[in-house]
């Protein structure tokens, strides 16, 4: 491994941090408080249902943070880490992103007030997506540099082969279990159990910690899967767990200017965002952002607040949420560069089409988003596998979340 490259994508990380827990506007420089993406009181109180086990709670549908080699992202809005889990609306959707006082001062007319189509209130919900997906950023930073690059250094560790032939027994385990099965938390635990012994007989590479590290995500796992689970979903999981194990013997040399080239794209980007929507904000410049604002007819449980890309990769944002004093479900498009053509024509298709469209983007790259139990339950069985699955089929643009 060269120490230098290596070094230098430190440093690079390690300037990154004094970015951290900081208020989203450069100029303030307060700490940054947990606040709600979306509004509590008005939104995702309305959501929660009752959970036997649990109590009061909605579901999540978020991404977890990772890195995703094969796309060379960061970010894992491409899909690769995403899960649904039960939440109760105080943690959900809170990030790190503004101050006390601005966060308050700024968005007090989202969280208590009727949505009113107007250049700010649909900027506002436009800059609270971006400063999540910036704010988001950091804490990639952050589990790059702790997860991945402090583990880079036992590159050499003379012991790998031990390793592998230990996980290769856990693949050939997982082998026997048949991807249609549809598993109960029972059942999991079982397979969970026989591949711990496995480890704990077979992996002799640094056995206390990269042991202790498995078995703590083995036991977690249970934790975040809805029951039951398809076959082919458990496997997923349990591979992802042994992939983040091998990722432990180290980065490829070859790999470090690659992540460093992630990162400082990644840098530019948030600093063009950021500028761009903190100076407007203070100068009240509410139409930097092109945007389209068109409502779906009816109330449906679902809410999110998020940026995701086309497929020229350009970065729009898209708020959505059930209006229950109009009976309308109100969807924000926006976009920080010259779009407007593009968001003419979501303004004129055919609803359906629209409906389909949205369905679309926010199954496949929906993070940040909320939804009543009740109503993942009654989607079709296709869009609640697609909804955590990694891969999108082809025929997602049929799919329809809005029926
Ligand atoms: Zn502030």
């Amino acid at each position: 491994m060269s120490n230098q490259k290596l070094n230098n994508l430190k440093e690079l990380l390690k300037k990154l941090k004094q970015d951290k827990g900081r208020c989203f506007i450069d100029s303030c420089g307060r700490k940054s408080i947990g606040s709600h993406t979306i509004s509590k009181s008005r939104i995702l109180e309305k959501l929660q249902e009752n959970d036997e086990k649990l109590g009061v709670i909605l579901l999540h549908l978020e991404d977890k943070t990772n890195v995703d080699f094969k796309h060379r992202t960061l970010s894992t809005y491409q899909n690769s880490e995403r899960r649904l889990i039960k939440k109760g609306k105080s943690s959900a959707s809170v990030f790190y992103g503004f101050c006390v006082k601005h966060d308050a001062n700024l968005f007090q007319e989202l969280d208590n007030e009727t949505y009113s189509n107007t250049d700010k209130i649909n900027f506002l919900h436009a800059y609270r997506g971006f400063a999540l997906y910036v704010t988001k950023s950091n804490d990639q930073f952050s589990f790059l540099q702790n997860k991945i690059l402090e583990n880079s250094i036992r590159v050499e560790n003379p012991r790998t082969e031990d390793l592998n032939q230990g996980l290769e027994k856990v693949s050939h385990v997982m082998d026997q279990i048949d991807d249609n099965l549809q598993m109960q938390a029972q059942k999991t635990t079982s397979w969970i159990d026989k591949i711990r012994v496995l480890i704990q007989k077979d992996i002799v590479v640094d056995e206390t910690e990269l042991r202790k590290s498995i078995n703590r995500q083995l036991s977690q796992l249970n934790e975040d899967i809805l029951f039951p689970i398809p076959g082919y979903v458990f496997k997923k999981k349990i591979k992802k767990i042994i992939d983040a194990a091998y990722l432990k013997i180290g980065v490829p040399e070859k790999r470090i200017p690659e992540l460093e080239n992630i990162v400082n794209h990644r840098i530019k980007e948030n600093r063009r965002i950021k500028s761009i929507f903190n100076s407007a904000v203070l100068k009240k410049n509410y139409n930097v952002i092109d945007y389209v604002s068109r409502p779906i007819d009816g109330i449906y449980n679902i809410t999110g607040n998020f940026v995701f890309c086309n497929s020229r990769k350009e970065l729009f944002s898209l708020t959505f949420f059930p209006e229950f004093e109009t009976k309308k479900t109100q969807v924000i498009i926006a976009s920080l560069e010259d779009r407007q053509e593009t968001l003419n024509q979501l303004k004129t298709i055919d609803v359906l089409e629209y409906k389909k469209l949205l369905s679309s983007i926010i199954i496949h790259q929906g993070t940040n988003v909320f939804m009543s139990p009740s109503f993942f339950d009654q989607l079709d069985e296709e869009i609640q596998k697609e909804m955590v699955s990694e891969k999108s089929t082809s025929n997602l643009r049929i799919l329809n979340i809005f029926k």
